[in-house]
């Protein structure tokens, strides 16, 4: 080939989606597992009559919306094409080839693919042996070239979730000039009232002066609308105004900006759902406690095995139980929270896996 592409890609390791395996069970991307509801689609189909236009590439309505929902300033809310792309757009807004973005290890896959794409370096901080983001730890990883750090609350894959408290003293501990987003992709779920609700911190700390903190939300998981990408930004107007100059004229596009607006206009039904599979992660925790499995307390819609070695042989375990759990092979499976009947299914599988 003589075409020269960046050499530094040849290292960079793909995002790998969930698989989608024909007639099995799909536990692995964590998407709420029931259709969309018929307002939404009715909107959808609506909607699908204007796509000769340009959508607003804005998303104007949408972010009035958002702001009014939340009680921040449309000033201070950015929408994306899912909340990864505005992953990416907060690293272009922040860093350049010297700068470093900070994320737990593990956590979700996305950060060191958007970070080495973008051009900065990474500074990956070890998870505590319970599973947790190590907050003291990235607190003293922080460097001067540090510009952006991504909490993810609940962590993907691991599902725990820190208190309010844990999270203010964290960003009293890091200099007021570095970036910290909390992503809370899974937030509808959270049980815990200790946990922290990011917007409402975020909130306190700009009033108090701290205009670093920000909140990356999405409508991917409890929304249900994963196919249509849409995630929004709450930050203040620095920070906002930054990610809009590297926004792709008209990433969200028109049909998903008419479904955001659709499921927050049926939020209380699709919150009602979530809290059916907050239910269920109760129960399917409790089964895999019981069947002998380290199960670390989850406020997501997912559990997460630490298998360590195992995991390989229980990915192929599941796969021929017909059902497709997420693995990072040496290190543990994740398995999102669905019906009961798929519960039961996945659980069958766990429960056989020779141990
Ligand atoms: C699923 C997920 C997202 C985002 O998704 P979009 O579909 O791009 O909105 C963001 N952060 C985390 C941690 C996720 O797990």
């Amino acid at each position: 080939m003589s075409v020269r592409t960046r050499a530094d890609l040849d290292a960079l390791p793909g995002y790998v989606p969930g698989r989608s395996i024909p007639g099995a069970i799909k536990l692995a991307s964590n998407e709420v597992s029931l259709g969309p509801l018929p307002s939404v689609v009715e909107a959808i189909a609506q909607a699908a009559g204007h796509i000769n236009r340009y959508p607003d590439s804005g998303a104007g309505e949408l972010v009035a919306r958002l702001a009014r929902k939340l009680d921040v300033s449309e000033d201070q809310v950015a929408v994306g094409c899912g909340s990864v792309t505005l992953c990416q757009q907060l690293v272009q807004a922040t860093c350049t080839p010297d700068d470093e973005v900070m994320f737990a290890w593990r956590s979700f896959e996305a950060y060191p693919i958007i970070t080495q794409v973008v051009g900065a370096a990474q500074v990956r901080v070890p998870l505590t042996e319970g599973h947790e983001l190590d907050l003291d730890a990235m607190a003293a990883a922080v460097t001067p070239k540090t510009r952006l750090i991504y909490l993810c609350n609940p962590n993907n894959p691991t599902g725990t979730a820190h208190p309010k408290a844990a999270i203010e003293r964290f960003i009293a501990a890091v200099p007021d000039d570095v970036l910290i987003i909390i992503d809370e992709a899974y937030g509808e779920f959270v049980e815990n009232p200790d946990i922290a609700d990011g917007v409402e911190l975020a909130k306190e700390q700009w009033a108090a002066g701290r205009d670093n903190v920000a909140v990356l939300r999405t409508f991917s998981k409890a929304y249900g609308l994963a196919g249509l990408r849409v995630g929004y930004l709450i930050a203040p107007e620095a920070v906002t105004a930054a990610v809009r100059k590297v926004f792709v004229p008209f990433a969200v596009n028109m049909v998903a900006q008419v479904a955001a607006i659709a499921s927050l206009d049926a939020e209380d039904e699709l919150l009602a759902r979530c809290r059916d599979i907050v239910g269920e992660r109760g129960r399917v925790r409790a089964a895999l406690i019981e069947a002998g499995y380290e199960v670390p307390v989850t406020e997501a819609n997912f559990v997460w095995l630490p298998l360590g070695e195992r995991t390989a042989a229980f990915n192929e375990h599941c796969l021929s139980h017909k059902v497709v759990v997420r693995a990072f092979v040496g290190e543990g499976a994740r398995v999102t929270i669905s019906t009961p009947e798929e519960n039961d299914a996945f659980l069958a599988a766990a429960t056989s896996f020779p141990r």
